[in-house]
């Protein structure tokens, strides 16, 4: 079958709470419109490929517990192959408590629960997933060793690897010599190249770095702005699509997403990015992280 996209990454249930400011040590606070979302970066990006028209496996880990089995079920809905989505005994699934104060910034904690026994020893398990893949997209939300593993065994059998190196940290050359490309945001490339990234002339040094290291192509996307993009040192800002945002939750994830699923059809890069900005502006008029993400009829009507 085509369009083959294996996701490796992490399945988190959302708290989340609105706060009037963020509670100090020790206070008590009353928050409101407390919900839950099914989230994780991994999960994000895995339900946004599906919902934009890849066929998708997702490798990844729940909890003994009811929210893992239900977010399972809505995955599977969604039509993301779960067979390889392990339920680790004794354990939870991964969680997040966000707050929103009224200023519009939150404050994340995060409970990596099975998310963190994602080891190499079940990327082991699943390694013919990988090899029979088109492309793997992962992220930084399960343990690095499992990333690099999994990085390896899709050099090995070709697949294409796509990483979005997000939440940021620094990255060891073995992982990154692995990559084929790299999707950080502003914020994740300077911690990962130590350029700050600000105007074209920054991005395009940041990229540089990443090619340095052997990465082929570089995506930096720069939130209502765009994405620079710059293959084997070729650059140029290509700008997103104006809307009215009213939460940019997983628009990271939804961009990804929406480009490795064109990527996988044949796109061109180009028309790759934009097929994924549409996307993305289409998630962030939405609240949410995969309540917000598109189908893909959605994204046709916005591009015709
Ligand atoms: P992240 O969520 O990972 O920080 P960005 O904020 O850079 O990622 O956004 C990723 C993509 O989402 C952008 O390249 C763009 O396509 C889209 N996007 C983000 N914010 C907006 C916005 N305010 N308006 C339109 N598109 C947006």
């Amino acid at each position: 079958m085509k369009n083959k996209l294996c996701v490796l990454g992490s399945i988190n249930v959302d708290h989340v709470i609105r706060v009037p400011y963020f509670p100090k040590a020790g206070e008590t606070l009353t928050g409101y419109d407390y919900q839950i979302a099914f989230g994780g970066k991994g999960a994000n990006q895995a339900v946004a490929a599906a919902r934009l028209g890849a066929n998708v496996q997702f490798i990844g880990a729940i909890g003994q517990d009811q929210i893992g089995h239900t977010m399972c079920s809505a995955f599977a809905q969604d039509g993301i192959d779960i067979t390889a989505i392990e339920e680790i005994p004794n354990q939870s699934t991964g969680l997040a408590m966000i707050q929103v104060a009224d200023s519009g910034e939150n404050s994340i904690v995060i409970s990596a629960g099975a998310n963190g026994d994602l080891s190499p020893e079940l990327v082991e398990k699943h390694q013919a997933i990988i090899a029979q893949a088109d492309m793997l997209l992962m992220q930084l939300e399960s343990p690095i060793e499992a990333v690099t593993l999994a990085a390896k065994l899709a050099k090995q059998a070709k697949t294409k690897v796509v990483l979005n190196p997000a939440p940021a940290q620094p990255l060891s050359q073995s992982l990154l010599s692995l990559v084929d490309m790299i999707t950080p945001n502003e914020t994740e490339a300077e911690i990962l190249t130590g350029v700050k990234v600000v105007d074209e002339q920054t991005a395009a040094l940041a990229a540089d770095k990443f090619h340095q290291v052997g990465i082929e192509t570089v995506l930096i996307t720069l939130g209502a702005k765009g994405v620079y993009v710059s293959e084997k040192g070729n650059g140029q800002i290509i700008a997103g699509f104006r809307v009215q945002a009213v939460d940019t939750t997983a628009a990271g994830d939804t961009f990804n997403g929406g480009l490795v699923t064109a990527l996988l059809e044949g796109k061109t890069l180009s028309e790759s990015i934009r097929f994924a900005h549409a996307a993305a502006a289409i998630s962030v008029t939405r609240m949410g992280a995969q309540t917000a993400i598109p189908m893909r009829k959605e994204v046709e009507d916005f591009l015709a």
